[in-house]
């Protein structure tokens, strides 16, 4: 399993809060680059419409929309060259000019206004704008919006769209406003909720990385007394028992057969630790060459058969390092729950008789 500190994710935060704002589109968010790519097709779609419903009334001014959906392709064209930024604002300029022309060709009644409120969606969902830009953003539409409406009951319309015409350019405005908008709003949750996903998900794994040892993978100390500390919780009353299992002579194999052996024999070890007691017991590594063993369930006698079966698994177990065969033997001491003790008291208890096994003669089991 790939081993990460925390001075690593701390730099991956340094890095994001540091990054710059991409220099082309290509390299914006996902989310940002489709929702900026999908509101302006939407807007050429909009203004190629708008050509077709203008070019019998107002021919005259036909060209007006075509030009504004030719300026739209190029924008969408160069999407990929430009920062998010710099295509919001041409998003944005552009919107505005027209929405300026309309009400000037057309006066207030076609709702042309709602228009501008997609630009607000994509300025608050850009990463790159910072909190006053966007307020700033918000503040030039009120202002833009209360100068045109001003300016509209001044100046009398250059022209007069019939009734057809006019509800149309209603229903186009309402339809491709809340487009636009509800496009940004379904683009930017679903990618929040997938990033919250994913979140949760590097989470747990980080998790379970700060609770496994990283030489062989099992559990470490952290790991078993949060299991213990649970298993307690939840069943004040039951029994278990602890044991602590260290390898004798260990600094033998290292200085005979080198640190790299040594490791091979504490993974080995740990595979065996995993498949003879599965499901008797959680076992992690306590620390350098030892391990501790949690039994619930189990009183002093029950652990201590267990305990013994592993002793002799281990003492069987064939090593092979290199053209080395070797073998290893552990001693273990063994305490049960006594219904009052702390779990670090009983940790002490039964490493006080791996001691005493130690002294003993080690390649024991001591009860
Ligand atoms: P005893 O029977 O009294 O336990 O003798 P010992 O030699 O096993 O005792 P001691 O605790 O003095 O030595 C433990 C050794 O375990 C020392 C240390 O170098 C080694 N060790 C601890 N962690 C690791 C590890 O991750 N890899 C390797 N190769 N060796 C380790
Ligand atoms: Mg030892
Ligand atoms: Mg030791």
């Amino acid at each position: 399993m790939k081993y990460r500190s925390k001075g690593c994710h701390m730099n991956y935060l340094n890095d994001f809060l540091r990054q710059e704002t991409p220099k082309h589109g290509k390299d914006m968010p996902g989310y940002y680059h489709r929702a900026l790519f999908l509101s302006e097709v939407m807007l050429a779609v909009y203004f190629l419409a708008s050509a077709v419903v203008l070019f019998p009334t107002a021919g005259n001014v036909f060209w007006v929309p075509v030009a504004f959906l030719v300026i739209t392709v190029v924008i969408i064209a160069f999407l990929n060259d430009m920062s998010a930024t710099e295509n919001l604002i041409c998003f944005s300029a552009m919107v505005v000019l027209w929405q300026a022309w309309f009400i000037h060709m057309f006066g207030w009644v076609t709702g042309g206004a709602i228009i501008l409120v997609p630009i607000l969606s994509l300025a608050y969902f850009n990463i790159y704008v910072s909190p006053m830009g966007k307020i700033a953003c918000s503040l030039g539409l009120v202002v833009f919006r209360i100068a045109s409406f001003a300016y509209s009951l001044r100046h009398v319309p250059v022209s007069a769209l019939d009734s057809t015409t006019s509800l149309c350019f209603q229903a186009f405005h309402s339809v491709v406003s809340l487009a636009i908008l509800s496009l940004n709003f379904i683009l930017f949750s679903s990618s929040i909720q997938s990033s919250e996903r994913l979140l949760i998900l590097n989470n747990q794994e980080l998790y379970k990385e700060a609770g496994t040892d990283p030489l062989t993978g099992l559990p470490n100390r952290r790991a078993i007394l949060d299991v213990i500390d649970e298993y307690r919780n939840a069943n004040p009353d039951a029994s278990f028992a602890i044991a602590i299992a260290d390898i004798d002579y260990f600094k033998k194999v290292n200085d005979t057969y080198g640190h790299n052996c040594g490791d091979y024999t504490l993974k080995e070890l740990s595979r065996l630790f995993l498949t003879v007691g599965a499901g008797k017991y959680t076992v992690c590594r306590w620390g350098g060459e030892e391990f501790c063993f949690f039994m619930p369930g189990m009183n002093i006698d029950q652990a201590g058969r267990v305990m013994q079966d592993l002793n002799g698994a281990v003492k069987d177990m064939p090593l092979h390092f290199g053209d080395t065969d070797f073998s290893i033997t552990i001693t273990i001491g063994v305490e049960e729950y006594d219904f009052k003790s702390p779990t670090e008291a009983i940790v002490d208890r039964a490493d006080r008789k791996l001691y005493m096994g130690k002294v003993h003669g080690r390649n024991q089991v001591v009860v």
